[in-house]
């Protein structure tokens, strides 16, 4: 099960209803945080999060409204007696991890270790991995360094154990690990192919833009991806030069062939999203409007893939 709350969705500066950038990630008890906006732990306590379970935090850009939550989060838990080693990953991190530690009297009594996030190129990074996901990075538009996440489950390859004896009189053990493994073996004079008695069941994918003008850099991190959460500043896309409009989002997520487009990051001047909503769907129908503690799950049904949205 992945579950994804949206902790802060507005853009700049906070209102009464957004709070700055941040999103929960859960995957089977792994949990992340896409960037850290002021006033995050709270945000956190209300959804009833526990934010000691935490990490990773991965910041997209050192511009306020994404990272300056990381303060009082670090204290805070440093206060409950935190231990483990905290990472927190960003285009420049250890100067500005540096930087925040170098701030105010205290001193964490846990390890906080800066992740450099490479933010030049067009190319892909993997810069986390774990035996069933990765966390990749990818250079975005924006005035500073800025970089998109996207969390990618592994495919799992399931053998149909019927089939391999039916065929081949292969049996559940050893072997068919070995075939995971290399793909084929030999057996009983036999050459078996993994494709012949399997099956692929292809692992979530969730893309972050942070903040950004419309990139293709974007369209190729969300490739098939479930679901895309992209920056949608503005209503016209020609409003401002280093963020994107609603349209811009839509595009990106119809190019990528993404299957669902969430919307964030909006400026205070929309009380009312619906006109963002409509103009986005004239594009990409699977388009909704994220709102603060906004929850999504994906959950597997057999081999398919549900998404709810709370
Ligand atoms: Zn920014």
């Amino acid at each position: 099960m992945l579950e994804i709350v949206f902790l802060g969705t507005g853009s700049g500066i906070p209102s009464k209803s957004r709070n700055p950038a941040a999103i929960w990630l859960n995957y089977e008890g792994n949990a992340f945080l896409w960037d850290c906006g002021e006033g995050t732990q709270r945000q956190l306590m209300t959804a009833k999060l526990s934010f000691m379970k935490i990490d990773d935090i991965f910041i997209t850009h050192w511009h306020a409204d994404h990272w300056a939550g990381l303060i009082g989060l670090m204290q805070t838990m440093n206060m409950e007696k935190r231990r483990k080693p905290l990472r927190i990953h960003g285009p420049e991190a250890s100067r500005f991890v540096s930087d925040i530690l170098d701030l105010d009297y205290w001193g964490p009594r846990f390890r906080v270790i800066a992740k450099d996030v490479p933010f030049e190129g067009e190319d892909e990074t993997v810069i986390l991995r774990n035996k069933d996901f990765d966390i990749l990075s990818i250079p975005v538009k924006h005035t500073v360094p800025a970089v998109a996440y996207a969390f990618r489950e592994r495919d799992r390859v399931n053998v149909d154990i019927k089939k391999a004896e039916k065929l081949y009189g292969l049996k559940q053990g050893p072997l068919i690990g070995k075939l995971k493994e290399k793909g084929e073996i030999s057996f009983r004079g036999k050459v078996i192919r993994l494709g012949d008695i399997s099956s692929v069941r292809k692992g979530v994918k969730v893309v972050y833009s942070g903040d950004t003008k419309k990139c293709d850099t974007l369209v190729k991190i969300s490739s098939g991806a479930d679901l895309l959460i992209h920056d949608a500043t503005f209503l016209d896309d020609v409003e401002d030069k280093m963020h994107s409009g609603v349209k811009d989002a839509a595009d990106i997520a119809k190019k990528a062939g993404v299957k669902n487009l969430v919307l964030t990051q909006f400026s205070r001047r929309y009380q009312d999203t619906k006109p963002l909503l409509e103009e986005a769907r004239k594009v990409f129908q699977n388009t909704i409007i994220a709102k603060d503690f906004m929850r999504l799950v994906f959950r597997r049904r057999g081999d398919s893939l549900a998404l709810s949205v709370k």
